[in-house]
């Protein structure tokens, strides 16, 4: 155990779609004080949406007040001054350490150079040409520290000796590129190549955000003909983060972990999809609706078989329905076995299963949706 404990005094109750009598007895019963959503964090909300000026009330109010508290009415006119510069300060300060990092989106078009310092400027697609060429640059190029682009300009070449490196070379193969004009020189923002007239956060964000590669998985969650509590269900399987019985077992509950839908094998999420005896009956009774005779039945072979199983786009489609309708149907079946011992036979199962995509052709149709035809000609009402 971290030893952490819930801080009470700090702890807020958010509730949604619960009585008040039942929320009443839970902030009684956990002595937590209710709030409503959106959370906040010194007063401020936490969400995604722009903030207006009175969601920033509180936090406005809490730095007036420090301002006025006795500490700082105590202070004479030069010593606010110098609190506020001291504040002032450290804001710039924590903006320059960012300076590398934004330096890498700004480049600066040279128009007459007057306005670029040569060595520290980012006007070439090497950034800075003394981190780029070393500290020995400026000698070896004899063009002084503080120099500006324009000084290295005589106004009909450039004013630098032959190469003597290949960094000296690249620098000079790029200047033949580019002869300075009478227009002053211009910044501005690359994003991923790209030149971009406006600062856009979000290309920055996704720039500077380590690329998360897209979950192989997501195509077999996400699609088309999806059916949200299927989908959810599934994702969740896949994630392997439902509580099935060698999970619970695993974290010191005292269960039998027998699976409730053979009663022979021990339940994890891999038997139930579908080593399962009752579930792969089930599992291939769909699959046979597809004219698929042969499925895959071990988790792993299905999520591998999935995206190749066929080229035909609705077939793929129903083909997912299926598979994810499988697994929220035996997850609901093994449920009520859990909670209740009332059981439904696989091909009773099975026909429920094909109602339910069939159900959801219809809707499609009826939304007039391209894919709904196809899709009921696939699953025709059985
Ligand atoms: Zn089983």
């Amino acid at each position: 155990m971290s030893g952490l404990a819930v801080n009470v005094s700090k702890t807020t109750l958010f509730s949604s779609g619960i009585e008040e009598a039942e929320i009443q007895r839970i902030a009684t019963r956990f002595g937590l004080a209710r709030s409503n959503l959106p959370v906040r964090y010194l007063g401020t909300p936490l969400c995604t949406k722009k903030l207006s000026f009175s969601d920033c009330d509180p936090l406005l109010l809490q730095i007036k007040k420090k301002m006025s508290s006795w500490t700082t009415r105590a202070l004479s006119m030069a010593g606010r001054l110098t609190m506020l510069t001291s504040v002032i300060s450290g804001i710039i300060g924590r903006l320059l350490k960012l300076r590398s990092k934004a330096i890498e989106f700004i480049r600066i078009s040279i128009g007459n150079g007057e306005a670029t310092y040569f060595w520290w400027d980012p006007w070439t697609p090497f950034g800075s040409l003394y981190s780029y060429l070393g500290q020995d640059g400026p000698t070896r190029l004899g063009v002084p520290l503080f120099a500006l682009v324009s000084d290295v300009w005589n106004g009909n070449s450039w004013s630098l000796p032959e190469a003597r490196s290949n960094c000296q070379l690249d620098l000079l193969a790029f200047l033949t590129t580019i002869s300075p004009t009478d227009i002053p020189d211009s910044p501005s923002w690359i994003v991923n190549g790209q030149s971009q007239n406006l600062f856009i956060s979000r290309l920055v964000g996704e720039a500077i955000r380590p690329n998360i590669a897209a979950k192989s998985w997501a195509p077999l969650i996400w699609h088309k003909g999806i059916i949200p509590r299927h989908a959810t269900t599934t994702w969740l399987f896949i994630l392997d983060r439902n509580p099935t019985l060698d999970r619970l077992h695993s974290w010191g509950l005292d269960v039998e972990t027998t699976c409730l839908l053979c009663g022979l094998d021990n339940e994890s999420r891999n038997h139930l999809f579908f080593e399962c005896h009752f579930s792969s009956q089930v599992w291939s009774f769909i699959c046979a609706r597809l004219n698929i005779f042969t499925p895959p039945h071990s988790w792993n072979a299905v999520l591998l078989w999935l995206p190749s199983a066929s080229p035909e786009r609705a077939l793929k489609i129903a083909l997912l329905q299926a598979w994810q309708a499988t697994v929220y149907c035996l997850w609901q079946e093994r449920n009520a076995r859990f909670h209740s011992g009332l059981t439904i036979p696989a091909a009773v199962l099975g026909r429920n299963i094909h109602r339910i995509v069939s159900d959801k052709a219809n809707a499609l149709v009826s939304l007039g949706h391209s894919l709904g035809p196809p899709l009921l000609r696939i699953w025709k009402p059985p």
